[in-house]
């Protein structure tokens, strides 16, 4: 996150153009150009007319004729996207362009451009986005650019730690699939640590895992400062080896994903939260063709039934959508037994 706490909304709005906020939400290449505006559908309605949102690359401005029935600059087209304010929108900007934070700060700001954030957590919307989500092990990190592979591994992890083996029930084959196991020092000291791979297979970060319930304060996940969960699907780079026939399974959490691998099914992914960025919704997109076919699978509690609405209305639009849901509330994947994943994902439950 930024350390700027009072932000210079000219000077963001300066350094970023709406040709790279387009690119940022992978929508630049339905746009067509013509001379210095850009034409497209809408990104912030989703709508489908070609020609109903348009940008001057030169003024930065944008406008939407249909439903939006708005326009404005660079950062009011990060609030529509986001559904933030527009200091959190500045902050977003800084972030995933890699903005000088010394030189986007207020210059008539009375305190020190280094001190730590402050005010940003007023920011925070109330609106449920799949950046702002409160999720484990997420701290609300927005979208933005990609992961850089890490250029280190986690070594002398224990895989027959008590908490992967009695209390989660892994198989040992699945702790060492996932190549996970507790980790005694460093950053993810006295937690479980799991890999979490990039689509190429790359290792982008480590999520670490409390062993057992956390006390007051403590989250149950930790992710590495900067680390953008939303660009990621936990074990995609696996479930794409599966057999194309065979449905995509979309879970929540990292330990679903494991559960289900250990009932034999191999071909799921994780959200890592029960919303689907619009990274996340372009890398499934990229991985399945119309006749693929996907099963939303999340916790079947408010934010899970929530979540895999908005998610079947996505996908759908480009492959089969079926929604698995569980008979009684707060039942998760990981409750499963072999035989039921075997009937859900054969689409007979
Ligand atoms: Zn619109």
């Amino acid at each position: 996150m930024s350390k700027t706490k009072f932000v210079d909304f000219r000077a963001v709005k300066a350094a970023i153009t709406m040709e790279q906020l387009l690119q940022h939400y992978g929508v630049l290449d339905q746009f067509k150009r013509t001379g210095d505006s850009l034409n497209g559908p809408c990104p912030i309605h989703k709508g489908s007319n070609p020609t109903q949102f348009r940008v001057s690359t030169t003024k930065n401005l944008w406008n939407c004729f249909s439903d939006c029935e708005h326009g404005g600059n660079t950062l009011d087209f990060i609030t529509k996207m986001e559904k933030c304010s527009i200091h959190a929108a500045a902050l977003k900007a800084i972030e995933w362009f890699n903005l000088d934070p010394e030189a986007m700060a207020a210059s008539d700001d009375k305190a020190e451009p280094a001190e730590p954030k402050a005010s940003v957590p007023a920011a925070k919307p109330a609106t449920k986005t799949a950046a702002n989500e409160e999720n484990p092990g997420d701290g609300g990190r927005p979208q933005g650019l990609p992961n850089p592979p890490l250029k280190f591994r986690l070594d002398k992890l224990e895989r027959n730690h008590p908490y992967l083996v009695e209390q989660r029930g892994l198989t040992p084959e699945t702790i060492v699939d996932f190549g996970i196991g507790y980790c005694a020092k460093g950053m993810m000291a006295d937690r479980i640590a799991i890999p979490i791979h990039n689509v190429k297979g790359e290792v982008v970060a480590y999520a670490g895992r409390f062993v057992g319930e956390p006390p007051e304060g403590t989250p149950k996940y930790k992710l590495p400062p900067g680390f953008r969960k939303s660009q990621e699907l936990f074990n995609l780079d696996r479930a794409i080896k599966e057999p194309a026939d065979k449905p995509l399974l979309i879970v929540e959490g990292f330990f679903d994903a494991m559960k289900i691998h250990d009932h034999g099914y191999r071909k799921v992914v994780a959200l890592m939260g029960s919303t689907l960025s619009s990274v996340q919704e372009e890398l499934i997109r990229q991985n399945t063709t119309s006749d693929s076919q996907v099963i939303v699978m999340l916790d079947e509690n408010e934010a899970g039934k929530a979540g895999r609405e908005d998610i079947a209305c996505r996908l759908s639009k480009f492959c089969f959508v079926r929604v698995h849901q569980f008979p009684r509330p707060d039942m998760e994947p990981e409750h499963l037994t072999d035989e039921e994943v075997a009937d859900i994902v054969e689409g007979h439950q």
